[in-house]
């Protein structure tokens, strides 16, 4: 498996493939591709990501087939099943990068937003189970602002979201801790801009892993 600084690297070049208009996993794509992959998997990162269609991980970071081991859910937030599914691949498939990835004009970070300002309220019970692991991060970003600032406010909230979740996965797990102190897991925070295309690795990338 290559080393998690590889698999950033990796992650790098895809999506400045991406950016460019270059893109070139999609000739991965072939029936002789997917019959190699019954043999077994092996990914070589983890994405946890956002549900929303304009953040696919394998298009943004023009990734193949078996590339990546990725988990999508509105706002990108961890809970338990979340926590297993890192738990699951990183175990099972030996990946040594986890990449927690936020975008722009998040929804669901928007959503929670608006409530703490009391502009909206939610009422389904299982969508305020993701508007509440959300809203601490929000919370913390809006102390002591201006509502003037709503642009800026939701900028930095989607930052501290990922920041929560990248938090959660490395303190929030024994087996993911133990993976991190003796198998050189890495668990960085990533945001992905829905104007420009780029991802921006900004959280828990050691200094040797800047381009
Ligand atoms: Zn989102």
């Amino acid at each position: 498996m290559i080393s998690a600084l590889n698999a950033l690297r990796r992650l790098r070049e895809g999506n400045s493939r991406f950016v460019e208009n270059q893109s070139c996993a999609t000739a991965t794509l072939r029936p002789a591709r997917r019959a190699a992959l019954l043999e077994g998997q092996e990914p070589f990162a983890i994405v946890l990501g956002c549900s929303d269609s304009r953040v696919p991980a394998e298009l943004v970071f023009d990734q193949g087939l078996g590339d990546l081991f990725v988990i999508r859910v509105a706002g990108n937030i961890v809970a338990p099943s979340q926590v297993g599914s890192v738990e699951f691949a990183a175990t099972r498939f030996g990946p040594r990068l986890v990449v927690v990835m936020g975008h722009s004009q998040c929804g669901a970070v928007m959503a929670t937003l608006e409530e703490v300002l009391g502009r909206g309220t939610t009422q389904s019970r299982n969508l305020r189970s993701i508007v509440d692991r959300v809203r601490p991060s929000v919370e913390t970003v809006i102390a002591g602002r201006g509502e003037d600032d709503l642009d800026a406010m939701m900028r930095d909230a989607v930052r501290a979201n990922v920041r929560a979740s990248t938090s959660h996965l490395r303190h929030g797990s024994e087996l993911l801790e133990e993976l991190v102190r003796n198998e050189g897991l890495l668990i960085v925070g990533a945001e992905y801009s829905l104007e420009t295309g780029v991802v921006t690795f900004f959280e828990g990338v050691p200094k040797a892993g800047y381009p």
